[in-house]
């Protein structure tokens, strides 16, 4: 049997974590994950971003109006939680006011750690997700991770998704500099590791579950990084 990292929960000869130097980002990271989506975890960057990030949380469910754990986060004062979402009304970390909003209260970023569809669905449920303030990026950014299919270019995973959004909040000065680089790192190596599993399976030297499409027969080429 192989063994499997406790922390990833990835069968350990393919777990990213020690490319991880976990770290305090000053921010408080939940990642509501989808019960389909929290075992199915090919091409997750969430539970990666969880092993290298310290106080972060993984939270399965799909109706979270009535999520214990949840809503003790969402009543802690020490807390100030806000729902990782685009929008006109969304804060952005660079916001006039944004830092005197959160004031002494630590930044609760809650991010929805599944695919577009399953995420509609979780935040059909859960009034007390959408009711949060939300908070999006004051930049733009596309995914590196080019392979996966979103409905749009821009979605970006969730490793990702953390990476910036603590350099954004690093830039305006409301949590301390950290070295997060390793985010990027470990999600780079699980590229590479996707990339030549993919490339594995074309070549027949992995069992191809995938059916004849062309775009499972075509090589890819390895990312420079
Ligand atoms: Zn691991």
């Amino acid at each position: 049997m192989r063994e499997i990292c406790f922390k990833c929960l990835r069968p350990k000869d393919t777990c990213f974590c020690r490319f991880l130097a976990p770290f305090d980002p000053g921010v408080k990271f939940v990642f509501l994950m989808h019960p389909k989506e929290a075992k199915r975890q090919r091409t997750g960057t969430g539970r990666i971003a969880h092993a290298g990030l310290i106080d972060s949380e993984i939270i399965v469910g799909i109706d979270f109006t009535k999520n214990a754990r949840l809503n003790e986060l969402l009543g802690d004062p020490r807390y100030y939680p806000v729902l990782l979402y685009p929008g006109d009304d969304a804060w952005t970390a660079k916001t006039e006011g944004f830092k005197d909003e959160i004031g002494n209260r630590k930044l609760l970023a809650i991010i929805i750690d599944s695919t577009w569809f399953c995420s509609k669905k979780m935040l059909r449920f859960s009034p007390n997700i959408t009711s949060l303030p939300k908070l999006s990026f004051s930049g733009g950014y596309e995914s590196i991770f080019t392979f996966k299919r979103e409905p749009k270019p821009e979605y970006i995973s969730t490793i990702e998704s953390c990476y910036y959004l603590i350099k954004e909040l690093q830039s305006a000065g409301i949590v301390p500099q950290t070295d997060c680089e390793c985010l990027m790192t470990a999600f780079k190596e699980m590229i590479k590791f996707q990339i030549q599993k993919e490339n594995d399976r074309i070549e027949g030297k992995i069992p191809n579950t995938h059916a004849t499409d062309f775009k499972y027969t075509r090589l890819k080429e390895m990312p420079k990084f």
